[in-house]
C-alpha cells in the first residue's frame, strides 16, 4: 500500500531519479547537483520545523553558490521521501511510532541496513549517519574527503570515501580511509582550508561494518 503523504514531506527540490538537488544558479538559472557536490553544510539557527541547512555547493557553471535545504529534503528525500521524520540514531528507533515507513528504503532500514555510514575516529567504530550530519566534502580525483559530525559523540571525523558512498543511499564503502586525528571546527569554514589539511593528513584504512 502506498501511504498518503502530507505536503511537508513532498520534495520538489530533490529528484529521486537522478539523485540530484535543484538550486538556483545566477548564471544558469538552475543547477542540479548531487550530495557529493556539496562543499559545506551548516544548520541555520532559528528554524526548527523543519530545520534548515545552509549549503555551499560546486555548481556546473564553475562557481560555488549557496543554497538552503530543509532537513526533510536532506535526509529523507533521497530515501523516497516517504520515510518518517525522526529516526533516532542513538536508539535506532523511530521516535514517532505512528509513522509508517513505506517502500524499499523502509524495508532496508528495518532490516538494519543504513543509508549512510562513516567511521568515527575518536570512538573507533562505524556509525550510521544521515546527510544532515555531513559538515564538508572535499573533492578529489578518486576519493572524496567527507567530514562528519558524529551524531553520537559530536566529534568531527574525516573519512576518505568514494563518490557513491556519499551520493547513493545504502551504498556503503566496504572500507574507508580515516584521518588519524580530530579536526577542529574552523578547518571547515573554508573549502581550501579543508583540502589543505586533508592532503597533509595521514590515513588509516578501516573497515566499515555496522554490527
Ligand atoms: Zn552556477
Ligand atoms: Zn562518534
Amino acid at each position: 500500500m502506498v501511504a498518503v503523504r502530507s505536503a511537508d514531506h513532498h520534495s520538489h527540490m530533490y529528484d529521486a531519479l537522478t539523485g540530484r538537488y535543484t538550486f538556483s544558479c545566477p548564471h544558469r538559472e538552475e543547477s542540479q547537483v548531487a550530495l557529493s557536490a556539496f562543499r559545506h553544510l551548516e544548520r541555520l539557527p532559528g528554524a526548527a520545523h523543519p530545520a534548515v541547512y545552509g549549503v555551499l555547493f560546486d555548481c556546473g557553471c564553475g562557481h560555488e553558490h549557496t543554497g538552503l535545504v530543509a532537513h526533510n529534503d536532506l535526509d529523507w528525500a533521497p530515501l523516497g521521501a516517504a520515510a518518517g521524520r525522526f529516526l533516532n540514531l542513538m536508539t535506532s528507533r523511530f521516535d514517532d511510532a505512528g509513522v509508517d515507513l513505506t517502500g524499499a528504503a523502509a524495508t532496508r532500514l528495518k532490516a538494519g541496513e543504513w543509508p549512510w555510514s562513516f567511521f568515527c575516529y575518536p570512538e573507533g567504530k562505524t556509525r550510521p549517519v544521515f546527510p544532515s550530519s555531513f559538515v564538508a566534502v572535499a573533492p578529489g580525483e578518486q576519493f572524496l574527503g567527507l567530514a562528519v559530525r558524529c551524531p553520537a559523540c559530536t566529534a568531527l571525523s574525516v573519512n576518505l570515501v568514494t563518490q557513491a558512498h556519499v551520493d547513493l543511499p545504502f551504498w556503503n564503502d566496504a572500507s574507508v580511509g580515516v584521518v588519524d586525528h580530530v579536526f577542529s571546527e574552523d578547518v571547515f569554514s573554508a573549502v581550501d582550508g579543508f583540502r589543505a589539511e586533508l592532503y597533509s593528513s595521514r590515513f588509516d584504512e578501516r573497515r566499515l561494518n555496522l554490527e
